[in-house]
């Protein structure tokens, strides 16, 4: 393994589904990394934004709590992730064989290797166009119908990427047909929900 070890500021960490996007429904141990100045007005994970609140933990630790696990995939996400150099997280696990999922808001530049990075940008804190180049998939929240125009503006400068339109959780039942609608006049976008809310799962 390794020998370059480093610790980050972990909020969480435990084995669940992914519950949305392009992997929905599929195993995966989850990474909450603490730390993300982007501060939207409809974000459900506001304690994490001060990094300096959760424990560092190295990172051959993290990797260990994944192997017992059995996962064979890690989601990384926050927070914002890329608040932190995830190089040598992603070497370790790389080493160890476990696919490393992205999800960041394309906010701070990239770094880590991934086999598949989500970008749901935020209109807070645009993401440059060169940070939606790595993006496989684009997932826009919907909370209000500016956001259509949003989702659109950011999505030009992606490419070879799928496209996610997720209605916020709070306006969701009265987005979801608005949602629908777009999606029948514009198939390029695609339904997300999140499915693990409508679980009851982390
Ligand atoms: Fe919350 Fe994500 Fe927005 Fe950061 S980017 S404020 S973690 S929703």
């Amino acid at each position: 393994m390794n020998g370059n070890i480093e610790r980050l500021p972990v909020v969480e960490m435990f084995y669940s589904l992914q519950g949305e996007g392009c992997h929905c429904g599929k195993a995966a141990f989850f990474v909450r990394l603490g730390g993300c100045d982007v501060h939207c007005e409809f974000c459900d994970s506001k304690s994490t934004w001060d990094a300096r609140r959760f424990p560092l933990v190295p990172t051959n630790e993290i990797v260990d709590r994944v192997l017992a696990s059995g996962a064979d995939t890690v989601i990384v996400t926050g927070g914002e992730p890329l608040t932190h150099n995830l190089d040598n997280l992603c070497d370790l696990l790389k080493e160890s064989g476990v696919a490393r999922f992205l999800e960041t808001s394309g906010s701070r530049p990239f770094s880590g290797e991934w086999d598949w990075v989500c970008v749901s940008p935020k209109p807070a804190s645009p993401p440059p166009a060169e940070n939606l180049q790595p993006a496989n998939e684009l997932k826009v929240i919907i909370k209000y119908p500016s956001d259509f125009d949003f989702a659109e503006a950011v999505a030009a400068s992606t490419s070879d990427c799928l496209l996610f339109l997720q209605p916020e959780w709070s306006v969701a039942p009265t987005m979801i047909p608005v949602i629908v609608d777009y999606v029948k006049q514009n198939p390029q976008w695609i339904l997300s929900l999140q499915m693990h809310k409508y679980m009851e799962i982390p």
